[in-house]
Parts: C-alpha cells; structure tokens; sequence
C-alpha cells in the first residue's frame, strides 16, 4: 500500500493511524523497518507513532544512543524501542546491545531507522515502511 502526505500534519496522523493499527505477535517482538534517505521521515515518523501510543517525553533520534527505549501507555505494547542503525559499522555493534533480547519479548514494538543495515538481525518479514521525499512538504510512504 503507498500513500503521498501532502504536509507535515498530514504525515503524522498517518503515523497514528498506523501505530494504532498494530496489534503485538504472540512470540516475539513487532519490528518495524524504516527505510528511505536523511530527511524523508523516518524520526518524525517514530515521533508521531510515540505520541500516539503516549510518550509524553520528547523522542530525538537515538542516533548516537543507537538504542532508546520508551515506556508506553497503552494495552497493546508495553515498550517502544527506537534504533537508529545509521551509525553502525556493523550489525555485531547492534548484536552486542542484546538486540535478541529485545526480539524475544512480544511485548516490544521496535522501529528501525536504517534497518537495512541491520538487516540480518531482524525477522525475516519485518513490517517495512519506505519513506520517500517528494518535495519539502510532500512524502510517499510505501506499506509493506
Ligand atoms: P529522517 O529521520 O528520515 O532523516 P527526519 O524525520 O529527521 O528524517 O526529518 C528531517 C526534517 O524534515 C525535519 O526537520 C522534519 O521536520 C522534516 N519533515 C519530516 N517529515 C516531514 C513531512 N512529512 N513533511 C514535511 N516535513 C517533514
Ligand atoms: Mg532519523
């Protein structure tokens, strides 16, 4: 499924809708892959889909942190965990932050920026969203 965001506004409540759509598996942890270029979304994507499931703290990009974890309000996920795998060098820097044990628990919804180079850490069919820039207000976003 593709959708083009025609402004910002509009780009987040397709990140609530989205985050209020996922229900958690029952063996392991929901991951979510983001892909596309510096500037298409992907943090203020996680931002909007933090907002929605009640993060009140403010969610920067993990960029330097690698990994941050958020506790959450509501039924369906207990934790966000958010991955900015742009600074890696290698999926073992990631492997080495426990990532399997984040995998393990059902109860995590993790989003991955840059999961692509991470991409033999996570499930085989992880939920993947594609962020393109349009222009500086418009955005395709690719559901898969
Ligand atoms: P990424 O994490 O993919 O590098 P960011 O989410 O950090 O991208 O976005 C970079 C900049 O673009 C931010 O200043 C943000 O406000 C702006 N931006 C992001 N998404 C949109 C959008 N859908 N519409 C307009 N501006 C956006
Ligand atoms: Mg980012």
């Amino acid at each position: 499924m593709q959708k083009k965001t025609h402004n910002l506004d509009e780009f987040k409540k397709t990140a609530e809708k989205f985050a209020l759509g996922l229900t958690p598996l029952s063996d392991r942890a929901t991951v979510v892959g983001l892909y596309g270029d510096l500037g298409a979304g992907k943090t203020t994507f996680v931002q909007a889909v933090a907002k929605a499931l009640g993060v009140t703290e403010t969610v920067n990009s993990p960029t330097f942190l690698i990994v941050k974890s958020y506790k959450l309000q509501v039924k369906s996920f207990k934790t966000l965990v958010h991955i900015d795998a742009y600074r890696l060098k290698s999926s073992d820097e990631l492997r080495k932050l426990r990532f399997a044990d984040l995998l393990a628990d059902p109860r995590n919804l993790i989003l991955v920026e840059w999961a692509d180079k991470v991409t033999d850490l996570l499930p085989k069919d992880p939920r993947q969203l594609h962020f393109e820039f349009v222009d500086d207000q418009t955005r395709k976003i690719s559901f898969s």
